[in-house]
């Protein structure tokens, strides 16, 4: 391919790399964070209903997922006052990655920011696409977040701070008294936590969003709400902030949510036993294959996610991937440094776990 009419940016770019998605045979795929159930029976309905309606364009503001969402985080969370949410605290996106690109030009440009070493690999690839400089801090040796230096030791010149909680691919959580220690000892500092995980055992910071202007919070309707592939996602922050991102949004594409994903992230909002039964089985099938993992030696770091983040002491991690994918299992595998000992491998039903030890045993000859 020519590169004579790409910008020096565009030629430059190291763009993010998916899990893959095979389409050569079916495998058990524990590779890219999927929930292992099917969306709710209401989701469905709504979708269906929607369908109907394509020939429209969908509602710009995408208001009845901010206001399913905003009812959510109130009822959950028991929100109390100046606490309480509103559709004015929640943006609406096309999947979480798009609402993290959105605040590339809404809040970082012009400054620098600042993120874990060992983090969400999507991150340095909007900086440089953004053109936004970043600084790396790194994880203590056990691959967990230094609260410490988050509390003023970060160098006054990072604008915001983008922060995993439970950190991907660690799966490690902070509690929410950290986090608001980190908000409190930064409130010159925009405090972005991409809370896509914490559904699956962690604490959000939703309820905090009216006392810390300087808090925003990403989450996505791809892990513990079962929708993936309509790509939906929010921010959930000050209605300040919310309402810059959307200057931002109105500058780019008025309808980046489609009329299929509105119905069904709404509705996916509003099926609270669905999403509370679903995560609680990931929840159980996770600490299980936990355990049986630590059986086969595996150093495994607790999770708060749904996935596990594990080094097998026998055989090489590179090596086991290849084996398991040769046998049909997907897991994921980053060959880059601090964490190339290592394997993510998403929970899936219990019956995809039993397949996964079985074969694990298998190649470790046990
Ligand atoms: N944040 C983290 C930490 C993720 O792992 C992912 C999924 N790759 C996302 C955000 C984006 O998810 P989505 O775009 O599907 O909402």
């Amino acid at each position: 391919m020519t590169t004579t009419f790409l910008s020096e940016l565009a030629a430059g770019l190291e763009p993010y790399v998916p899990g893959e998605q095979p389409k050569d045979k079916k495998y058990i795929k524990l590779n890219t964070n999927e929930n292992p159930y099917p969306p709710s029976e209401a989701v469905i309905r709504a979708i269906e209903e929607e369908a109907a309606n394509l020939r429209l364009y969908p509602d710009p503001d995408a208001t009845a997922v901010r206001t399913a969402a905003a009812e959510y985080y109130n009822d959950a969370l028991q929100l109390t006052g100046t606490d309480r949410l509103t559709e004015e605290n929640i943006f609406v996106g096309n999947g979480s990655d798009e609402v993290l690109a959105f605040l590339f030009p809404t809040f970082f440009k012009g400054k620098k920011i600042a993120f874990a070493d060992v983090t969400y690999s999507f991150y340095p690839v909007y900086a440089s696409l953004f053109e936004v400089p970043y600084e790396l801090l790194p994880l203590k040796e056990d691959l967990s977040v230094d609260v410490e230096q988050y509390c003023g030791g970060l160098p006054g010149d990072i604008g915001a701070v983008l922060l995993c909680n439970p950190n991907a691919p660690t799966g490690r959580a902070l509690q929410l008294a950290e986090i608001e220690r980190i908000l409190a000892a930064n409130p010159e500092k925009l405090i972005v936590v991409d809370e896509a995980y914490v559904d699956f055992g962690a604490q959000t910071a939703a309820g905090a969003v009216n006392r810390y202007e300087n808090l925003l919070i990403t989450q996505t309707l791809s892990k513990s709400r079962q929708l993936a592939g309509i790509r939906a996602g929010i921010a959930v922050a000050s209605k300040s902030l919310i309402a810059g991102i959307n200057a931002v949004k109105n500058s780019f594409n008025s309808y980046t949510a489609d009329r299929l994903a509105i119905a069904a992230a709404a509705a996916a909002f509003r099926d609270r036993q669905y999403f509370d039964m679903t995560r609680e089985k990931i929840i159980s099938t996770r600490q299980r294959t936990e355990e049986q993992l630590r059986e086969l030696g595996f150093d495994v770091i607790p999770s708060s996610s749904n996935f596990l983040f594990a080094a097998p002491r026998e055989i090489e991690a590179a090596e086991l991937f290849s084996r398991l994918r040769e046998a049909g299992i997907l897991v994921r595998y980053f060959a880059k440094p601090r964490i190339d000992d290592r394997l993510r491998i998403t929970v899936g039903t219990d019956e995809e776990m039993d397949a996964l030890i079985r074969e694990i045993r298998n190649i470790l000859g046990r």
